[in-house]
């Protein structure tokens, strides 16, 4: 069918590889129609108006078939899935096309985050991707809930630097944000990458930098683009979900479900495979679980660590590929030096990771720092013990001056007394020790 409406339209379309499949820089399906038609000279719209009668879909006004290919329409995703990418691998000879679209993840990914935008990008990516003869926007940046750069840590941006284009004039994110060409805003023709053209010399424009969360998240749903789901490969998060249950929780459904902070009933579709979490939680269940979402969603449980709070070799694995280690080294670097008064479990709640990563980023300071400590605290303890027996002397002195008898209780009392943050056992060490020399 697709190749007689090819044949009968007489013609074909330029060989253009995608880019970037295969990893999380995988090019969208919007990117690459804008590449084809910039390869054949048409302005964007007018070449999917002149597509849009072979796409096989009922009549419908342009705008609709415009819409299909903005990054973000996720509902239409289906369509796109069944008719254009067809349609496309029979006019460019170039087959896989569909990784270009999120509808190989099927429902999983159609749930749009609340905070999607219409289009955003990454300006460093665009800049690599000039630098290196293939700008495209990424699939990756059409998920809602991506909102930084894996590879650069830095924040997406879908505002136009140069004329302000997608924002409304109220300042909310616009509806559409127009491309001529990939990285190459509609509206004034500007270049969305860091360097502007038409001051090569300049410095490269500020990005501001993203939470470390937010390029955690970035991450691990990278991992979906990088793999998509195969044609044989299903849904199978219940599989992981119940290797975990049973590995950290001894089988424990209500225990699982209160460390993930839901409800049992919840957790209980989930176990059961009849509800998939939706995307949001996915991600943090794949953060909290320390396993690649991929593998989360897919059931492999080779990367579960073999324990939640000591490190198996997928979990370290992780913990190395985290993003900007540099970064965290400073931090801690800084804490270290700043604020000596803190233990490492301390120093790892403000800087929001794991205690043991302390050790894992700064293993010298990190020693050098416990050591200290428990020298400090075993000091502070002796000058404790030292007050104690004082006290007990004192008490002793006091009772053999006046002739009076005394009980080991009361010792123990004068120690407390003297001491009282003394933990039982101390105050009795504290007595013996100091009846001990008393005899002597
Ligand atoms: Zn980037
Ligand atoms: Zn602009």
């Amino acid at each position: 069918m697709q190749n007689q409406i090819a044949s009968r339209a007489g013609f074909t379309l330029a060989h253009l590889p995608l880019l970037g499949a295969g990893s999380s820089r995988t090019e969208s399906l919007a990117s690459y129609v804008l590449r084809l038609a910039h390869a054949h000279g048409y302005r964007p719209n007018d070449f999917i108006k002149l597509l849009a009668p072979l796409s096989g879909q009922a009549e419908r006004d342009a705008g609709q078939w415009i819409g299909q290919f903005l990054d973000t329409r996720f509902s239409d995703e289906a369509s796109v899935l069944a008719c254009w990418v067809p349609l496309l691998e029979q006019l460019t000879g170039v087959s896989g096309l569909a990784v270009a679209t999120l509808g190989t993840w099927g429902s999983l990914l159609t749930r749009r985050g609340s905070d999607a935008v219409v289009r955003q990008w990454c300006p460093h990516c665009l800049e690599d991707g000039h630098r290196s003869g293939g700008a495209h926007m990424h699939l990756l940046w059409s998920v809602g809930l991506v909102q930084a750069c894996p590879h650069h840590g830095t924040e997406l941006e879908s505002v136009c630097p140069h004329c302000g284009a997608g924002r409304t004039p109220s300042g909310r994110p616009a509806k559409r944000f127009a491309m001529h060409a990939p990285g190459v805003c509609a509206s004034c023709g500007g270049w969305l990458g860091t360097v502007d053209p038409r001051q090569p010399q300049a410095s490269p424009r500020e990005i501001p930098q993203a939470s470390n969360h937010a390029v955690c998240v970035a991450e691990q749903i990278g991992t979906l683009i990088a793999r998509p789901l195969g044609p044989e490969e299903s849904l199978r998060v219940h599989c992981t979900l119940n290797v975990a249950k049973d590995r950290y929780f001894g089988g424990s459904m209500v225990e699982l479900a209160r460390w993930i902070g839901l409800g049992k009933s919840t957790v209980h579709g989930w176990l059961s495979g009849e509800v998939v979490p939706e995307l949001r939680r996915l991600v943090e269940l794949a953060l909290k679980l320390r396993v690649p979402l991929g593998d989360l969603v897919r059931g492999c449980t080779d990367s579960l660590p073999l324990s939640l709070t000591s490190g198996s070799a997928g979990l370290k694995s992780y913990v190395r590929a985290e993003p900007r280690p540099d970064e965290k080294r400073a931090d801690l670097r800084q804490l270290f030096e700043t604020r000596p008064d803190l233990s490492i479990r301390e120093m790892a709640r403000l800087l929001g990771m794991n205690p043991r990563d302390v050790y894992y980023y700064e293993p010298e300071l990190a020693r050098a720092h416990s050591d200290a400590r428990r020298m400090e605290q075993s000091e502070a303890r002796e000058a404790v013990l030292d007050e104690a027996a004082q006290g007990v002397m004192t008490h002793l002195a006091r009772v053999e001056s006046v002739g009076e008898c005394t009980t080991v209780r009361d010792l123990r009392a004068a120690a407390a007394n003297e001491a009282p943050s003394l933990s039982y056992a101390d105050q009795q060490r504290v007595v013996t020790e100091v009846l001990k020399d008393w005899a002597a």
